[in-house]
């Protein structure tokens, strides 16, 4: 064996926002276009972000053009490690896992991605090749959401994936959510108290977001950091504290009880009982 002086090829990363009709596509196969995602937090509210995992180009073309069709933006890895590390860093909505991948396989992945706090909730549609019950069952055992076998229609992997959403994170595919006399429809952009039209802020709204899509769920203030702000912004914690302060004020007025519970020295919920 001789002396090795080329590095291995880098795997490309390609993120890309939904094509609108009449308009070009951004990716160009090959190109490492990576819009600045998280200085944008603004993005976290446009589409919900998918991570497909997979290793064959072809099946990764068909999926990626596809699912910006179907209104998603994209973020791309064509290795299990790869996947992790786009998945820790840019928290998607979802994740589209292959089960046969080079070196370490889909099922590791998943499990790696749900052992971790930060990963652990986010969905996981396991794609495989194998179709016996016995494999069905152990890729639903390691946390997949879903699972679907190759070859599976493009339609119903996006219905899928849309119906996972809708579940877990309704603000990303404009669902409209209520609680206690508060609607927020993200398609919108428009919260209202008992009918009462209210103003909030860009950031607020995306707090509100987060908090009304679980309600009594008490939320630390970290999650809610990466939640809303993303994890590459360089924010304190007390960020947070100001910005529920806002939010409480504008949900609090008009004599209105307080929606926001304050855990102590934790984060906040959105607990009318609490
Ligand atoms: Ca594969």
């Amino acid at each position: 064996m001789g002396f090795q002086s080329e590095e291995p090829a880098k795997p490309v990363h390609v993120i890309c926002t939904g094509v609108e009709p009449g308009r070009q596509d951004p990716y160009l196969p090959g190109s490492h276009y990576f819009p600045k995602l998280k200085d944008d937090p603004m993005s976290k509210d446009s589409a919900p972000l998918a991570l497909i995992i997979e290793d064959e180009p072809a099946q990764m073309a068909l999926m990626s053009y596809n699912l910006k069709q179907g209104g998603f933006k994209l973020a791309e890895a064509v290795t299990g490690e790869e996947g992790l590390l786009l998945a820790e860093e840019l928290l998607p909505d979802i994740i589209v896992l292959d089960w046969m991948l080079p070196e370490v396989s889909g099922i590791e992945i998943c499990r790696q991605l749900k052992k971790h706090s930060h990963t652990k909730e986010i969905p996981i549609i396991m794609l495989t090749a194998r179709g016996e019950e016995a494999d069905r069952i152990r890729g639903l055992d390691t946390g997949a959401d879903d699972y679907m076998t190759k070859p599976y229609s493009i339609n119903e992997l996006i219905a899928r994936t849309r119906s996972i959403l809708r579940r877990t994170r309704p603000s990303s595919v404009g669902e409209t959510m209520s609680y206690a006399g508060l609607v927020l429809d993200s398609e919108q952009h428009r919260v209202t108290r008992n009918d009462e039209p209210l103003k909030l802020g860009p950031t607020e709204f995306r707090l509100l977001s987060a908090l009304i899509e679980k309600p009594t769920r008490v939320w630390s203030r970290d999650l809610l950091l990466d939640r809303v702000w993303g994890r590459d912004f360089d924010v304190d914690t007390r960020t947070v504290d100001v910005h529920i302060g806002r939010l409480r004020k504008v949900l609090h007025q008009k004599g209105q009880p307080d929606p926001i519970r304050t855990v102590r020295g934790f984060g906040y919920s959105l607990d009318v009982e609490g």
